[in-house]
């Protein structure tokens, strides 16, 4: 535990909450300690990443637990793979039966980069990762629509909720990304739509932000339970 400690404070990562898990060391704990499969290191590997960032040194070992978390780290440091890499972990293999995960983002254009990064990451693993767009909302009928990963604006989501009888109710990971914006924007109503669609009891949730004011945290709280606190650096810069 002293010694997790020390290593958070080397990589500037602050954490509080109850049993917390270990950060990562290195990439390769995904497969000895995770049972991370070998073709997702290897295209991490292709993509030249290294090392983990300091937040998925410890985000990923949090979510992987099964651990709810709201997480805040810098522009550009890699809170994408953070997310994505336990939710891919944890799906383990693709599957048609529902919807399996959704992440939220705040704009058209993020979650169409978002969709991009997590295609990436995923490259010959079969999973369906799809962008909620105007064609599919605008289409017929929703209800037998499944996935392994949807990515959407509140918005669109909200309304392939209520018009195309989309159904969310066996989500298992709900990410809320760049929270600080999403809750900015007034999309709080939308937001709320999705969150109560997600209905599954053993969902786990977590929210991803460059910053964490509070009034984010506050709502942050109030959708979340036993929550990991994950900040690098400092909260608001
Ligand atoms: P954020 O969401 O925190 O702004 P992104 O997830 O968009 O950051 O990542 C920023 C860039 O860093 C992307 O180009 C991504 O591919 C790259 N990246 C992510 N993780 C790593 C890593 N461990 N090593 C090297 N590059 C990384
Ligand atoms: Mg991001």
């Amino acid at each position: 535990l002293e010694r997790d400690n020390l290593f958070r404070k080397g990589h500037n990562i602050h954490v509080s909450g109850k049993n917390i898990p270990s950060p990562l060391g290195d990439f390769s704990e995904l497969s000895s300690s995770y049972g991370c499969k070998a073709k997702l290191l290897r295209n991490l590997a292709e993509l030249g990443f290294k090392e983990p960032t300091p937040i998925q040194r410890q985000a990923i070992p949090v979510l992987l637990s099964g651990r709810e978390c709201f997480a805040c780290a810098p522009t550009g440091s890699g809170k994408t793979l953070a997310f994505v890499c336990p939710i891919l972990m944890k799906l383990k293999r693709a599957s048609k039966d529902s919807i399996r995960a959704v992440i939220l983002c705040p704009t058209r254009e993020l979650a169409t980069q978002t969709t991009r990064e997590c295609k990436k990451f995923a490259e010959g693993c079969k999973f369906r990762i799809k962008l909620m767009s105007k064609q599919l909302v605008k289409g017929a009928d929703l209800s037998k629509f499944s996935c392994d990963i949807l990515i959407s604006t509140p918005l669109r989501l909200k309304l392939a909720i209520r018009k195309k009888k989309l159904d969310l109710s066996r989500v298992e990971y709900l990410v809320l990304d760049e929270s600080d914006k999403l809750f900015e924007l007034g999309l709080l109503k939308q937001i709320d739509a999705v969150v109560k669609a997600c209905s599954n009891p053993s969902i786990v949730r977590s929210l991803f932000s460059a910053t964490l004011p509070d009034f984010v945290e506050e709502l942050a709280r109030t959708i979340m339970h036993d929550a990991v606190r994950v900040i690098i650096g400092r909260k608001n810069t």
